[in-house]
C-alpha cells in the first residue's frame, strides 16, 4: 500500500525534529506535526530560556565581585521586562531556525494538533494523512499536585512569561527545575523560599553534592525548608497568596511556583485508536528500539520517561532515523554515564555513579573529595566553596563517577564525560597534566583518598 509518508512525526521538539530531519536526509518522505511551538520544550520553555535567565541572575554575582577587582559601580537596577523581551526575541529567532532546518531538509511541516486515528493514520486539523510509521515525540507537561488553590500556582511554563518579577516567591519541589528557578528568582532579587517534601533536595544526586549545594544556597540567603509541603493555597485581599503547609504553618508570597515533576503529554493523542500501551508510571512503553506495543508506532523523548534531557531525546531521535532508514549506521543509545548539569547558583555537574550507587552496586569504593575557595573569589569577601569529587573502584582503579558543585561545573563535566565513557582509570586522571590556573585542574590533582 502506498502511504502519504514513510514517517509521520508528532511533535517538533528536541527528539521529533532530530528524527524528522535525519530521516528526510536519509531519503524518507517525512511529515512533522507541531501544535504549539517549533523546537519544543527545550527551545521555548526549557533549557534555552532557562539558561538565559540563569545568566541574567548570575550577573548579580559578577557585580558583587567587581569591587574586589577595583571596579566602582553605580548602584545597579534590574529590569525583568527587558530580560524577558530579549529572551523572547532570541526564542523567536530560534523558532525560525528550526523551521528552516525542517523545511530545508525536505520535511513537510504541519501546524496543528495531531491525533492518531488508526495504526497508520494521523489527523491534523481535520485532514487525514497515512504513514507507514508514526513516531510519537510529544514530550511532557508540568504536573502540579491536586491541592485546593492549585490554579493560583504557576509552573515553569508561565514563569518564562511573568509580567513582573515577583517580590516574594515560594518554589515547591526539590528537583532540577525547583533548584534552578530558586536560583533565578533569588539571583534577580526576589525573596525566595524553596519548600521540599523530603529531608534533602535533589534525590538521586551524590550525597556530598546535595549537602554542599544546600550549604552554599543557605550562605547566599536562600530560605530552604525541607520536610515542608503545601496543603492549600488561598488568595488574600491584597492579591498576595497564602500557602498553608501540612504542618500548619502559613507563608505569604506573591508567587507560588510548582516544579514537582512532569507527566507525559498524551492529551487527545488518540492512543485509544492504537495498540500502544503505557507503562506502570503512565509513560509510553517501548522496547530498546523505541518500538511501542503497536507495530507501526514508535516513541522517543520525554514521553517514554527514560531520561528527560534534551541530548538524550536527540540521541533517541537519531537512533530511530538510522534504524528505519539507514540501518548500516544504527547504533543504540548508551544510557550509561550521561553527563548532566543543574544550573543552580552555583551549578552542579555530574557524570557516572554517585558514591551511594557505587556502594549499592557492590563496588569497593575509594572517594577523592576536595572543597576549596575558587581563585576568582580570593580578591573578594565571598566565601563560596567549590566541591569536586571522584568516586573510584578501588579494585580496578576505574573512575566510576565525577561530581562537582561550583562555577562552570556543566562546562567542566562534559569533558570528564568523555573520559568516563572511554573507561578512564584514576591513574590516567593523575597522569593527565592540569591546565593552570583553573578550577578544573583539581580533578587531575586529587591525590589522597578522603575515604
Ligand atoms: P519536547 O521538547 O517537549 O517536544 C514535544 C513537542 O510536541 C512540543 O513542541 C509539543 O507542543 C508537541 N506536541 C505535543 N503533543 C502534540 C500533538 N498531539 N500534536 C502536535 N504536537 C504536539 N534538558 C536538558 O538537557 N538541559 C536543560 O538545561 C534542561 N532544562 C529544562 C528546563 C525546563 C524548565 C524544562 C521544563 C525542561 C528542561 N530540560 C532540560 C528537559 C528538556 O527540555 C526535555 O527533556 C526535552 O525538551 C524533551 O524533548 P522531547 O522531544 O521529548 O519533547
Ligand atoms: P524532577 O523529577 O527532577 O523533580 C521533581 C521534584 O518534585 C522532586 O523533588 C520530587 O520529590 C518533588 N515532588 C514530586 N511530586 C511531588 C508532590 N506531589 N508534592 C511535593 N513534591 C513533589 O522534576 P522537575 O519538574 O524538576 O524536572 C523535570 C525533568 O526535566 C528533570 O527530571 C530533568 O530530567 C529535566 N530537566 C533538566 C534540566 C537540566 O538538565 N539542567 C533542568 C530542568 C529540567 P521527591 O524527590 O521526593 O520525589
Amino acid at each position: 500500500m502506498a502511504y502519504d509518508f514513510d514517517l509521520f512525526v508528532i511533535g517538533a521538539g528536541s527528539g521529533g525534529v532530530r528524527a524528522a530531519r535525519f530521516a528526510a536526509g536519509f531519503g524518507a518522505k517525512v511529515a512533522v506535526a507541531e501544535s504549539r511551538y517549533l523546537g519544543g520544550t527545550c527551545v521555548n520553555v526549557g533549557c534555552v530560556p532557562k539558561k538565559l535567565l540563569v545568566y541574567g541572575a548570575h550577573v548579580a554575582d559578577e557585580l558583587e565581585q567587581a569591587a574586589g577587582f577595583g571596579w566602582t559601580l553605580e548602584e545597579g537596577h534590574f529590569d525583568w521586562s527587558t530580560l524577558i523581551a530579549n529572551k523572547n526575541r532570541e526564542i523567536e529567532r530560534l523558532n525560525g531556525i528550526y523551521r528552516n532546518l525542517l523545511v530545508n531538509s525536505g520535511v513537510s511541516l504541519l501546524q496543528g494538533h495531531a491525533r492518531i486515528t488508526g495504526a497508520n493514520e494521523v489527523e491534523v486539523d481535520g485532514q487525514r494523512y497515512s504513514a507507514e510509521r508514526i513516531l510519537i515525540a510529544t514530550g511532557g507537561w508540568p504536573q502540579v499536585p491536586d491541592i485546593p488553590g492549585k490554579e493560583l500556582a504557576i509552573t515553569s511554563n508561565e514563569a518564562f512569561y511573568l509580567k513582573a518579577l515577583p517580590r516574594r516567591v515560594l518554589v515547591v519541589g526539590g528537583g532540577y527545575i525547583a533548584v534552578e528557578f530558586a536560583g533565578i528568582f533569588q539571583g534577580l532579587g526576589a525573596d525566595t523560599t524553596l519548600l521540599y517534601r523530603g529531608d534533602l533536595f535533589l534525590r538521586g544526586f551524590d550525597g556530598s553534592v546535595r549537602t554542599h549545594l544546600k550549604e552554599e544556597l543557605e550562605k547566599r540567603g536562600l530560605d530552604l525548608q525541607f520536610n515542608a509541603d503545601i496543603q492549600r493555597i488561598d488568595k488574600l485581599e491584597d492579591g498576595s497568596l497564602k500557602a498553608t503547609l501540612k504542618d500548619g504553618r502559613e507563608l505569604v508570597a506573591d508567587c507560588v511556583f510548582y516544579a514537582t515533576g512532569r507527566r507525559p503529554m498524551l492529551d487527545n493523542l488518540g492512543l485509544e485508536n492504537t495498540g500502544v500501551e503505557l507503562d506502570e508510571r503512565g509513560y509510553i512503553r517501548v522496547d530498546e528500539q523505541y518500538q511501542t506495543t503497536a507495530p507501526s508506532i514508535l516513541a522517543i523523548g520525554d514521553v517514554i520517561g527514560r531520561v528527560q534531557l534534551t541530548p538524550v531525546a536527540l540521541a533517541e531521535g537519531m537512533a530511530v532515523a538510522r534504524r528505519l532508514f539507514k540501518p548500516e549506521q544504527y547504533r543504540p543509545v548508551d544510557y550509561q554515564n550521561i553527563p548532566t548539569a543543574v544550573f543552580s547558583q552555583p551549578p552542579i555537574g555530574t557524570v557516572g555513579l554517585t558514591e551511594e550507587q557505587a556502594l549499592e552496586a557492590g563496588h569497593k569504593v575509594q572517594v577523592f573529595e576536595s572543597r576549596f575557595r575558587a581563585m576568582k573569589l580570593t580578591l573578594t569577601d565571598i566565601q563560596e566553596k567549590t566541591l569536586m569529587k571522584l568516586v573510584v573502584d578501588a579494585e580496578t582503579d576505574k573512575v566510576l563517577g565525577c561530581h562537582m558543585v561550583g562555577p562552570d561545573a556543566g562546562e567542566i563535566i562534559q569533558g570528564l564525560g568523555i573520559a568516563l565513557k572511554a573507561g578512564a582509570t584514576k591513574q590516567q586522571f593523575d597522569e593527565t597534566i592540569g591546565v593552570h590556573p583553573t578550577a578544573a585542574e583539581e580533578f587531575v590533582t586529587l591525590r589522597t583518598p578522603t575515604r
